[in-house]
């Protein structure tokens, strides 16, 4: 197909925005489904996706349009995830677009989100076009929404298209709009192949799908292709894009996009972001912007029933297959027996993984409380890299240690501004910048990623009685005074409850700890002391006197989990005794503080 007739964009809204919806009505005007079969919301795949209303996995539709004036062209309509912890993938699915839609739902306004990933589109120069949602609601306000776009982000709105995705008012405009805006994709004048992987996942069948976009040359079958990166060589063994229908082609070429397999087994040989050349070409750079994926968060997935284990391990490496960002090793804890240190790319990403291991894989866990990656610069000039309290280094070996630092960005109206604040200056957070737009307020903190870790999102919402919204950046490490904290039970030392800290929370984190055991553990026929320590000194202490009447001490305490099977597994937990420094544990104890809730 010529050039001129190919549009490759895709769409950029905040959750819920009606960024599916948009899609699913392009769909329906371009013919593409048939009546009946259409399922809504097309581009969303996974049962939790379309539970929690947001895309994962990067897709692309290939629509045909027929243009009011009755010109064929063809649109690729290309998929991003809409939330932060998928930043990487929303800037992989961008490069292959020339426009992007930036859709704002007129009863919401703007949210913190879209502007980030708009960002992403002007910094690589991609055509980005306002899109006024949800017209067909009594509350939408446009020229409210039209006034926050040109502040907030900077860019022309007063031409924005109205539509309202529901019903499909102006989708047609829309469309138009996007011939006219969205520049085709650029010419090269060389024939030699350059494409980008914009996304891969595994195909029980065919092995690896890869989807992508040829910048030049073309892609046919039985072709040899050579992965940028690790210089492995393939053969094309079959070409197709979806309508949303899957379909077969011989080739693709320049400015196209689509999915090729080449019998790749790896999802690691075929990485996203990365570039295929011809096999011959050794000379040819990537594609600009690739950048290997590296998990910022970790927590300890372990399986409630012990038995479970190699069942659960198929049941990672099956996940891992198709979510290249996922990490994981063996790990085992004297408190929770064996699991996995598995890392992620931020708190949705793990929330996703673990309800995805428990939902489709079936698997009850435990997950312990997250943590971020610290570095570790030792005196004798080596930097490692920790994601486990356990693997830090004595305090004499270290020089510094240093931590993940966000920018994190916050639109909040302006009665909520002052709570707000508050809770960030609690975290350690600086405040970069202040801007006002009407009754909405954008601020940006620098701050550190461990402090917005645990649940600080939802003490966000209910600071701003949900009416902040927020987006983070990853923006370098910093040196930092933590410590690793230990706690003893009768002077030994119970390796699942070292955390690292900093040493302004310190005290608070000592004696809550410490006053949880010992609500938590039952008393016994001897004295228990429980102690926290950093290094030799003691920080806080309590005891529990001995037991003298011979009652069953109340080992209760531990929450309620929603699921009834996962009760009645507790309880067998709860026989389930662990013994330190001869203290008997109930497993609930750990529970309760180990465990990570949402
Ligand atoms: P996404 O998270 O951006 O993909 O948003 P969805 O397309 O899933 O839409 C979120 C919700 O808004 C759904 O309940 C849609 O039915 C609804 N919605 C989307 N567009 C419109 C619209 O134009 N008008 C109305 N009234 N509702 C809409
Ligand atoms: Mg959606």
């Amino acid at each position: 197909m010529p050039i001129e007739t190919i549009r490759n964009f895709s769409i950029i809204a905040h959750v819920d925005h009606g960024k599916s919806t948009l899609a699913d009505r392009f769909i329906e005007i371009c013919g593409a489904l048939d009546h009946g079969v259409a399922q809504n919301q097309m581009l969303d795949t996974l049962s939790i996706e379309r539970e929690r209303g947001i895309t994962i996995k990067s897709q692309c539709v290939r629509l045909s349009y027929t243009s009011i004036a009755n010109q064929v062209f063809t649109f690729n309509l290309i998929d991003t995830p809409g939330h932060v912890d998928f930043s990487y993938e929303v800037s992989r699915s961008l490069s292959a677009c020339e426009g992007a839609l930036l859709v704002v739902d007129a009863t919401q306004g703007v949210e913190a989100q879209s502007i980030a990933n708009c960002y992403t589109a002007l910094a690589q120069h991609i055509e980005v076009i306002p899109v006024i949602n949800k017209i067909d609601v009594a509350s939408a306000d446009c020229e409210m929404t039209i006034n926050q776009i040109e502040n907030l982000i900077g860019i022309e709105a007063k031409n924005a298209i109205r539509v309202s995705a529901k019903t499909g008012q102006g989708v047609r405009d829309l469309l138009e709009r996007v011939l006219i805006a969205v520049p085709h994709p650029k010419k090269h004048a060389t024939t030699k192949l350059q494409a980008l992987i914009i996304d891969s996942w595994f195909d029980n069948y065919v092995g690896v799908v890869s989807l992508v976009r040829i910048f030049s040359g073309s892609i046919k079958k039985k072709q040899k292709i050579k992965i940028y990166s690790n210089k492995n060589i393939f053969v094309v063994e079959k070409i197709g894009c979806f309508t949303p229908k899957k379909i077969d082609l011989e080739e693709l070429t320049e400015g196209e996009v689509g999915i090729i397999i080449a019998g790749i087994r790896d999802i690691h040989a075929a990485p996203v972001g990365d570039t295929i050349l011809d096999e011959q070409d050794s000379v040819s750079n990537p594609i600009e912007g690739f950048r290997k994926i590296q998990p910022r968060v970790f927590a300890g997935l372990y399986p409630i029933d012990t038995d479970d284990y190699d069942r659960f391990r198929d049941s990672l490496l099956k996940l891992g297959l198709n979510d290249s960002s996922l990490y994981f090793e063996p790990e085992n804890s004297t408190a929770l027996g064996l699991g996995f240190r598995c890392g992620f790319l931020g708190l949705l990403h793990m929330e996703i993984i673990q309800e995805r291991l428990e939902r489709e894989y079936n698997h009850d866990l435990i997950t312990t409380a997250p943590t971020v990656v610290y570095e570790v610069l030792k005196k004798d000039g080596v930097v490692v890299r920790i994601h486990n309290p356990s693997e830090l280094p004595s305090p004499n070996e270290i020089k510094e240690i240093r931590e993940p630092f966000i920018l994190a960005k916050i639109i909040v109206p302006q009665l909520y501004v002052g709570p707000v604040m508050q809770l960030c200056m609690d975290r350690r957070a600086k405040l970069i910048k202040q801007n006002h737009f009407g009754s909405q307020v954008s601020l940006e903190f620098e701050m550190p990623l461990s402090e917005v870790i645990m649940h600080f999102f939802n003490e966000l919402k209910s600071v701003s009685r949900g009416f902040a919204s927020y987006d983070y950046d990853f923006l370098e490490y910093r040196v930092c005074s933590v410590m690793k904290l230990d706690i003893l039970l009768n002077g030994e030392k119970v390796d699942a409850l070292s955390t690292i800290i900093h040493k302004d929370r310190l005290d608070k984190y000592s004696r809550t700890i410490v006053e949880r055991l010992k609500e938590l553990i039952p008393r016994q026929m001897i004295p228990i002391a429980i102690q926290s320590a950093v290094g030799g000194s003691i920080i806080a202490r309590s005891s529990i006197s001995a037991l003298r009447k011979n009652v069953i001490a109340k080992c209760y305490g531990g929450d309620v989990s929603r699921k009834r099977k996962l009760l009645e597994k507790q309880k067998e937990g709860k026989k389930r005794m662990k013994t330190f420094g001869r203290v008997d544990i109930p497993q609930e104890a750990f529970l309760s503080i180990l465990k990570y809730s949402k």
